[in-house]
């Protein structure tokens, strides 16, 4: 985390309206990367990442009438909103690995989206091997074949037989070796990587800025990367209304923002399995700012050694939680119910994650006037089986999708255990220096 967040001027801000989403990314990336990347290799990069975006906003914001709006964040190569953070990731990576002559293991955990956009960024880099765990038979087969099918000889597949949070739980375990992590020049892309959430903060700004008052936010959460790019916007001074955290069956967020407990149980499969998530990573940034940055609370209260996370939360830090998120949820029946009333009043089809948080707008109301932008996070492409269950047919596939079918898979199974992992690991490195 900064030490502190950058302040923008209200005016500053307002102008963003009439800027191009490049300007405006690079104007807040700047104030971060000031020590690393000029302006200009910022700009170059930020330019190139955009460019394999297959719209010119980039994000484009889509308004659905009585005030509601749709943030379209799925117009990158892997059609998931994990593109905008990885395309950038993946140039300013390649930038500073140069200067320094140096390599990196990039050690990322997966529930569906993250790999492929990752597999994509990083393919073909040098310098680079990337090592991808996801959660086996619990992404989608799109998702799944994102991964498997890249020809590229530095990415490394393996399917983890557990759930997402075993398979993250191991990525926080390499890193918490020092010395691996020295030894093998890891690097994470997960959004434990703060350079994710900050130029996601990006579009809380381009789309607040394009309405006429502070809006509501509605995030479909799993990690809570997301929504916490959402109040990293706000801490660098974008007035939101309110930040709804959206969450499917894996429901951990919404009974600690309602009431306090925050109790993990095992991630159950749904039809929006980029939010099967349990532990979700970020809340322990929200957690460390509503408890005024005193990092010995989060410790002692959500130490990732932790196995059995229980936690009664004090009234002034929820109270400050509170002010800031609200929470719901939809099971597997709602989100297929809310695609379906999504087609038929607006006539778009959206993807079973977005869904969630169309269902969570409704649920929460909210006073007349406000704008509500549901952040719609992928392409109802990828998920095809809960399209069809909603509205009886398929959804036509991308050229981008249809070309995975025919490819071969590269993938490896295993136990989900440290030791095995990280004995891949290293066997695949050796293999690759000699
Ligand atoms: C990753 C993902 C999410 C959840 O985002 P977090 O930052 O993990 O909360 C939601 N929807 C889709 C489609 C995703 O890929």
């Amino acid at each position: 985390m900064p030490e502190a967040w950058p302040r923008l001027r209200r005016e500053e801000i307002a102008g963003f309206r009439s800027r191009a989403y490049c300007d405006i990314a690079r104007d807040i990336l700047a104030r971060f990367a000031e020590d690393n990347f000029s302006v200009d290799e910022l700009t170059e990069d930020i330019e190139a990442a955009y460019a394999t975006f297959d719209c010119p906003e980039i994000v484009p914001l889509v308004a659905l009438g009585h005030e509601r709006y749709l943030l379209e964040l799925f117009h990158g190569p892997t059609l998931a909103f994990k593109d905008v953070a990885l395309q950038l990731m993946a140039h300013l990576f390649a930038r500073s690995l140069k200067r320094r002559g140096a390599r990196a293991t990039i050690v990322v955990a997966t529930s569906g989206d993250t790999g492929g956009a990752a597999v994509e960024a990083f393919g073909g880099m040098t310098g680079v091997e990337l090592f991808v765990l996801h959660p086996a038979g619990r992404v989608s087969e799109m998702q799944r074949r994102q991964m498997t099918t890249s020809p590229h000889a530095n990415i490394h597949n393996i399917a983890i037989r557990g759930t997402f949070d075993e398979a993250q739980a191991i990525v926080k375990g390499l890193f918490a070796d020092r010395e691996l992590v020295d030894g093998l020049r890891l690097a994470s892309v997960n959004s434990i990587n703060l350079v994710r959430i900050l130029i996601q903060s990006v579009y809380y700004f381009s789309a607040a800025a394009a309405l006429p008052s502070a809006p509501v936010f509605v995030v479909p959460t799993g990690n809570f990367g997301d929504v916490f790019a959402g109040e990293v916007a706000t801490r660098m001074g974008l007035p939101v209304q309110r930040l709804i955290v959206a969450t499917n069956a894996n429901d951990i967020m919404v009974r600690t923002l309602n009431d306090g407990v925050y109790a993990a149980g095992r991630a159950v499969s749904t039809l929006s399995p980029a939010m099967d998530i349990q532990v979700a990573s970020n809340f322990e940034r929200a957690l460390f700012e509503a408890a005024d940055r005193d990092g010995d609370f989060v410790r002692r209260n959500l130490s990732p050694s932790k196995d059995n996370h229980e936690l009664q939360l004090p009234p002034a830090v929820l109270g400050r939680l509170q002010a800031r998120y609200a929470a719901n949820c939809a099971t597997d029946g709602e989100t297929v119910g809310s695609i379906r009333r999504f087609k038929e009043e607006t006539g778009r089809t959206i993807d079973p994650h977005t869904a969630v948080a169309a269902a969570a707008a409704i649920k929460y109301g909210g006073a007349a006037g406000t704008p509500v932008v549901i952040l719609s996070t992928a392409h109802p492409a990828k998920f095809p089986e809960a399209i069809e269950r909603a509205l009886g047919a398929k959804p036509a596939l991308p050229e981008r999708l249809s070309e995975l079918l025919a490819l071969p898979e590269k993938v490896v199974e295993m136990d989900a255990k440290l030791p095995l992992v990280r004995a891949f690991i290293e066997a695949r490195l050796a293999h690759h220096e000699s």
